[in-house]
């Protein structure tokens, strides 16, 4: 054990819990210290601080696994193995499903923690080299290149950015090896496509067809090797990126989709073209025509054609479905010309949906790869499931998009409240020990404020998209200041005019974590999510099977669609429901990323950013729930193997046919301390961390 209780080494407590006082800047200057000495983990009973390093340490390395492998988490130094290791052993001795939360704020570490698990759990098992599940591993850490090709992008938070939620679950055979997995993404951010803020990009997999791709392929398509050229590339104006090796990785995802056999050679060829047309579809000019029909025209011929070429339909029919609509009105299909602005709007609109579908897609050729055989060794397999999702974020805008990810993340945040508190309260019950329960936020409010049927924004929104007439984002924020007034956690300029600091046409929410001022401008397109159906129908009527494949709703004629397609807020809501259940029916394990400061930089820890960190994720209130009943908790024979040596009645073995439990009191009581301890059913509990500080002095003494 390496309890830095008395801190001999001088790298803090290993354990927030043995602070000797317990408040943030304690709490924030410990991790400051561990931080600056290379030890960025740091644990509160079993949960997990990680402080994201910003360079390699070199503790991930096989010597470090084999280290890690099969110990409780308290026998070694604080590390993500040990939180692996202990979701993957209580899977097998146990056969209980367990999950893995990350969370902490965008470039925090989330995902390259969740890589660092994979690995983890890829290196420890399947020591008998059978071929299928060295497949499936192959496949797991494998795919994780074209995951973050088409699901990352550079932000100016942090350079692999995911734009993705991702809930990877694993399943294991009766032997612990890994047979199959799935992998279910969320709400991708695919606004991102059409429009990128400055110093941010477009996906990473764009740039790295433009700089990767050989010149065959790109005369092919008929895009030229430079990003500066593409106005869904280079809006940014940081098509280059100091970390990242576009053509490298180009090579890396291809490597990956050409051994993953679900991926067809030819359906490869069609992603790169769908990639290509997307590329091309935003150099689609419009002017204005003649006055008197209204319509527009196409001004760059080129990208029109080069589009249609890649999308394997016709200029003529691209055309035609981006410069007008067909609209069924009272029983009559009639066509209608749109303006430049209307047109531009569907130029987007299809290269959303394309890419969203896309992306569905190849997560789905994933899952088929991974997909667990029909085979009733493993029917009645274990999960460990890794949740890697998008952080909580602040932008300059915040939109849509943010509201969703903010909501998942008050969602998780619940859970943590619920699951963390609700774990200590059922050891303590299962071990017939009394305790004192501990005040924190609950976050419920936030969530309620989001999510709840009629008076919920979500609800509000749905409410507002679902009129007929003229109903613009302004509307909603009226109806939204008109239900939600007076809510502690809602306010708007309408609100409170004297708050300068929102615009009109803005609204804000206090979350857990923080105030974000949300504009509405986009809330209902976005809600609404419509692609027209000449776009659909364009697409499924393409030569590419592969195209064709994605739009299957394309089949349908005008007549036919009438009914609302469920908004993107409902889909969202629903999609994050569903992931709550799963994690709550697991046993979890949390790892909460900090970020210590804005320059991805190794030597700075900002304190300002980090003591943010730690109040809204709730650390504080983490160690005092944790120390409110007993600072530590052993089992009775781990407790007596480790101690004995302290006591002459006990070393060096107990007496033989001596109960555990008794030997353990013989211990504490000649050490003076049996008065801070409690016994459970199978553990020994310790109120005080003082007490294991002073354990653990005298074992060093003994030793
Ligand atoms: P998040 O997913 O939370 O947004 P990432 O996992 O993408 O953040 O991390 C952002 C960057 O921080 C990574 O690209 C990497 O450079 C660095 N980083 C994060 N965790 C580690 C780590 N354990 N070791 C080294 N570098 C790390
Ligand atoms: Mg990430």
């Amino acid at each position: 054990m390496s309890y830095g209780g008395h801190d001999p080494k001088g790298y803090g407590v290993e354990d927030l819990v043995l602070l000797s006082t317990i408040d943030l800047k304690s709490v924030v200057q410990n991790l400051q210290l561990r931080f600056q000495k290379g030890r960025i983990y740091t644990y509160i009973g079993e949960v997990l601080v990680a402080v994201n390093p910003y360079r390699q340490l070199g503790i991930y390395e096989k010597n470090t696994v084999d280290q890690y492998k099969g110990r409780e988490i308290y026998e070694r130094a604080p590390h993500v193995f040990a939180i692996a290791d202990a979701a993957y052993r209580s899977m097998k001795r146990f056969g209980r499903d367990s999950c893995i939360v990350i969370s902490g704020e965008s470039g925090a570490g989330k995902t390259e923690t969740s890589k660092i698990i994979m690995k983890y759990l890829a290196a420890i098992t399947n020591v008998r080299q059978q071929g299928e599940i060295e497949r499936v591993k192959n496949v797991l850490l494998r795919s994780n290149c074209i995951l973050e090709a088409f699901g990352c992008a550079k932000t100016n938070r942090n350079d692999n950015s995911s734009r993705f939620g991702k809930y990877m679950h694993i399943n294991f055979d009766y032997d612990g090896d890994p047979v199959g997995g799935n992998i279910s993404n969320y709400l991708l951010e695919k606004s991102r496509v059409v429009r990128q803020q400055e110093g941010e990009r477009n996906f990473h997999v764009f740039y790295q067809l433009v700089n990767g791709g050989d010149d065959n392929l790109l005369r092919q398509f008929g895009v030229a090797k430079d990003a500066k050229q593409y106005y869904f590339l280079n809006q940014g104006k940081s098509q280059k990126v100091a970390s990242i090796n576009d053509s490298r990785d180009f090579a890396e995802v291809q490597t990956a989709l050409r051994s993953i056999h679900t991926f067809a050679k030819e359906d490869v060829e069609s992603m790169w073209s769908v990639i290509a047309a997307l590329i091309h579809l935003g150099n689609i000019r419009f002017i204005d025509g003649d006055n008197s029909s209204g319509s527009v025209h196409i001004s760059e011929k080129a990208a029109l054609q080069n589009a249609a070429r890649c999308l394997n339909v016709t200029p003529d029919e691209l055309s035609k479905s981006l410069s007008s609509q067909v609209v069924a009105a009272h029983g009559d299909i009639v066509k209608k010309q749109h303006d430049v602005n209307a047109a531009y709007y569907t130029r987007d609109a299809l290269a959303k949906a394309l890419y969203e579908r896309l992306f569905s897609w190849v997560v789905s050729k994933i899952n088929e790869a991974i997909s667990v055989k029909d085979n009733s060794r493993y029917s009645k397999s274990h999960v460990i499931g890794v949740l890697d999702i998008y952080g909580f974020e602040i932008f300059g805008t915040n939109s849509f998009e943010q509201l969703c990810i903010n909501y998942c993340n008050e969602k998780l945040q619940q859970l943590f409240i619920e699951l963390v508190l609700k774990q200590e309260q059922e050891e303590y019950e299962r071990e017939g020990i009394k305790w004192v329960k501990i005040d924190y936020f609950n976050n419920k409010i936030i969530c309620d404020l989001v999510e709840v049927p009629r008076t919920g924004i979500l609800s509000i929104l749905d409410e507002a998209c679902a009129q007929i007439g003229n109903v613009t984002d302004k509307v909603f924020l009226g109806e939204l200041d008109k239900k939600l007034k007076g809510h502690q956690h809602y306010t708007s300029r309408n609100l409170k005019q004297s708050d300068k600091s929102m615009g009109f046409e803005e609204f804000r929410i206090t979350h857990y974590a923080g105030d974000v001022t949300y504009s509405v401008m986009g809330f209902m397109d976005k809600n609404k999510d419509t692609l027209f159906q000449d776009l659909k129908r364009l697409l499924y009527h393409s030569k590419n099977r592969l195209v064709k494949s994605l739009f299957p709703d394309g089949s349908k004629s005008m007549a036919e669609v009438n009914r609302r397609p469920p908004t993107a807020g409902f889909l969202f809501k629903n999609s994050m429901s569903e992931l709550v259940k799963q994690l709550a029916q697991k046993e979890p394990h949390y790892i909460r990323c900090i970020k210590p400061n804005e320059e991805k930089n190794s030597s700075i820890f900002d304190l300002e950013r980090v003591e943010h960190q730690v109040r809204y994720l709730g650390l504080l209130e983490n160690v005092r729930v944790r120390r409110a009943g007993f600072a530590h908790r052993m089992p009775y024979d781990r407790f007596v193997n480790r101690y004995k040596l302290i006591c002459q009645a006990t070393w060096p073995n107990p007496r033989r046919g001596q109960q555990l439990r008794d030997s353990c009191m013989q211990i504490l009581e000649s050490a003076g301390m049996a008065q801070d301890c409690v016994q459970g059913r199978t553990k020994i509990f310790i109120r005080s961390p003082q007490t294991v500080f002073r354990l653990e002095e005298l074992r060093t003494e003994h030793l």
